[in-house]
């Protein structure tokens, strides 16, 4: 037998050192390891399987909401970038320039785009010309650079995946209306498919995107009670039409800017998918989005001429309904296979020995835990389906239960400061919106303005100048 490889036990538990905890797993499950330059990572398939599996998902609502994948320029010119102040100024201290092309000195800098707005509102410029031409509904599937000083696997690296949509309207409300409409896809992928409840709401002014009017976010808490923000939607009113000149005739043949929106998620959903759901044994994977929903393990005895075809034969039927995985290396022991299987995450395994086939069943094991079950071979298939359905909406279970026990209101400053530092959590208070009463509380907390709910009355006052409080707002700590 060759045991060469690390085994699940020198994981860290997750309560003693979550931050190690995390790399050792997104490492040992192979989702993905550090590259030979420093602050980027690459993505291993079984992590980029998550992804696509991501891909597929939202590909899917996206052309059933009218939208259509294009693609971009990587480069942005200096003088691009720096139309739209604001958002040259938020991002200037992250980007990464390209100033040589073979021998030759460029005349004018690259920007290896940190976002893509600056190369593609110049474009919509030349096809945006009649209101006949709106809504433009374009996204990308690309990487984007922001020079890190500190990363971390998924969470933040140099370069990272994800999806840019950005969008052009005739009206105000048109692109509001598309903000929240990509919010809820957002939301429906974070609960329905990863198993992560959220908040959502809208950023305070200085938490928003460069540039933007408005940023929507979807924001999920961690078992080590920090919060991170899962996607974002932003509402750029007409600044970058204004900057990059995106004008169109409207009906009554004046000629106007559009209201345009851009919209992410990236790659740090699979950072956040890590956090949420995995223990002391590994990765905890929602049936949904697992590369493999099912792994089978033959155990082979003495007698075990009938036990492999028979674990092909089962793998062979299962993978027309579900995603399987058929591992039949016999270079490990059964035992060793369970515990890999168990850390990279796979929702329900299925042990099939001598004596099982002889009795037509097969043994199945949840990786949320629960007690072995006996299932027959005749009509595994629904039973199976039933139980990654049981997964599905335990996992959802667990983590909303998670976040409903870590949430709590506070009244006045040291009231905040204490729920603060007891709830692990987000605590919610009210606000009147100036900045300084906002960084009072940053000081005092250390922890950063997350959401402000949407359509929620707000009551009472501030906690900080006891003014009446326009709008609540969520603080937490955060990654
Ligand atoms: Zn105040």
């Amino acid at each position: 037998m060759v045991q060469d490889r690390q085994s699940v036990t020198q994981i860290p538990k997750r309560d003693e050192n979550f931050s190690e905890w995390y790399t050792q797993v997104a490492l040992r499950a192979e989702l993905a390891d550090y590259a030979p330059i420093k602050g980027f990572m690459a993505i291993r398939p079984y992590g980029y399987a998550i992804w696509e599996a991501i891909q597929a998902w939202l590909d899917r609502r996206f052309k059933e909401t009218g939208h259509m994948n294009a693609y971009f320029p990587l480069l942005l010119p200096e003088s691009l970038l720096q139309k739209e102040a604001e958002h040259v100024e938020g991002f200037a201290p992250q980007v990464a320039w390209v100033t040589q092309g073979g021998d030759e000195q460029l005349s004018e800098r690259l920007a290896v785009r940190p976002t893509s707005e600056a190369i593609i509102l110049p474009m919509y410029a030349k096809w945006i010309q009649s209101y006949r031409d709106l809504p433009v509904l374009i996204l990308q599937w690309n990487s984007v650079v922001r020079w890190e000083k500190s990363t971390r696997l998924f969470l933040r690296t140099a370069e990272f995946l994800w999806h840019e949509g950005h969008t052009a309207h005739r009206t105000a409300e048109e692109a509001d209306q598309e903000c929240r409409l990509i919010l809820g896809i957002y939301k429906e992928l974070l609960e329905d498919v990863l198993a992560i409840p959220v908040l959502v709401g809208i950023k305070p002014p200085r938490e928003r995107f460069a540039g933007a009017d408005n940023t929507y976010t979807l924001e999920a808490l961690m078992p080590d009670g920090q919060a991170i923000q899962a996607g974002t939607s932003h509402y750029l009113g007409q600044k970058f039409a204004k900057a990059f000149n995106v004008k169109f005739l409207d009906s009554d043949n004046q000629e106007k800017y559009i209201w345009s929106t851009s919209w992410a998620v990236s790659t740090r959903l699979i950072g956040t998918l890590i956090m949420a759901h995995g223990d002391d044994h590994g990765l905890m994977l929602p049936p949904k989005i697992a590369p493999y929903q099912i792994v089978i393990v033959p155990i082979l005895g003495k007698d075990d001429g009938k036990v492999l075809p028979a674990a092909k034969d089962l793998a062979k039927a299962l993978g027309t309904r579900f995603r399987v995985k058929l591992d039949d290396r016999d270079a490990y022991t059964p035992g060793w296979k369970f515990n890999e299987w168990e850390l990279r995450g796979v929702p329900v395994r299925l042990e099939i020995g001598p004596r099982d086939v002889t009795g037509r069943k097969a043994v199945l094991v949840r990786r949320t835990g629960g007690a072995k079950e006996t299932v027959s071979l005749d009509g595994i298939a629904d039973r199976i389906g039933r139980v990654l359905d049981e997964i599905q909406a335990e996992m959802f279970r667990r983590s909303k239960t998670y976040l409903d026990s870590h949430m709590a209101e506070a009244s006045s400053l040291d009231d905040l400061v204490r729920k603060m530092e007891q709830v692990k959590g987000f605590v919610r208070v009210g606000w009147c919106e100036t900045q300084s009463c906002e960084d009072t509380i940053r000081e005092k907390t250390g922890a950063s303005p997350r959401a402000i709910p949407l359509d929620t009355k707000a009551t009472g006052a501030c906690p900080v100048c006891g003014k009446s409080a326009r709008v609540f707002v969520y603080y937490a700590r955060a990654y």
